[in-house]
């Protein structure tokens, strides 16, 4: 065998091999891929299992069948649990949007209350200072009618006073009948127009005639 030869022969072996090798990396590809899909079977086939015959009294699975039993009870009551925790939380919420909106409430008539409180206050305060406004004027007033009370008292006793003044002049003094003017009681004339006087200074008056 020549050079060329024994070099054909080498390559054409490394080829084959890797043919061997590539057609074996398929096979066992399909394998792989039916093992799976023979697993998801073997899966939906116990699914369906389990669906018809686990409650079903004395089967070759009842071994089994009990377990998944037990666990399907025990998650039943980890559902009624977390119902349990929501409901719970649900209350919970309630009750603290209910105090909430008490509180405000209460908040809320708290400040009218306050709010009332002054009003209350300030009309209060008005309302004495309103009664002392008057308190002063009625004082006022009050003085007032009593200084013209006196005035007019002082009036009275002026002309009460005047009129008696009056009366003495009268009596003390001859009066004139021309002028009614005022003369002495010894005067023999007026001195205002020079009537004649009459030598009795009351000779006007009808009871005290005298004459002789
Ligand atoms: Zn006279």
């Amino acid at each position: 065998m020549g050079f060329l030869d024994k070099m054909k022969s080498s390559v054409s072996g490394v080829s084959a091999q890797q043919r061997y090798a590539s057609n074996i990396r398929k096979i066992n590809a399909q394998i792989q891929s039916n093992e799976k899909e023979i697993e998801r079977l073997t899966m939906q086939v116990g699914i369906q299992c389990v669906n018809l015959h686990l409650e079903e009294p004395g089967t070759e699975y009842e071994n089994l069948f009990a377990v998944i039993r037990q666990y399907q009870s025990e998650n039943r009551a980890a559902e009624e649990k977390i119902q349990h925790l929501r409901e719970q939380q649900e209350e919970e919420e309630f009750a603290r949007q209910q105090a909430l909106q008490e509180k405000e409430e209460a908040d809320r008539l708290a400040r009218q209350q306050a709010q009332e409180a002054r009003e209350a206050t300030r009309q209060q305060a008005q309302a004495e200072k309103e009664a002392a406004r008057m308190q002063v004027q009625a004082e006022m007033e009050a003085r007032e009618a009593a200084h013209q009370r006196e005035l007019e008292f002082a009036r009275q006793q002026e002309l009460k006073r005047q009129q008696e003044m009056q009366v003495q002049a009268d009596a003390e003094s001859k009066v004139c009948p021309g002028c009614g003017g005022r003369n002495d009681l010894d005067s023999m004339f007026c001195v205002h127009c020079g009537n004649p006087l009459s030598k009795e200074p009351e000779m006007a008056q009808p009871d005290q005639k005298q004459d002789d």
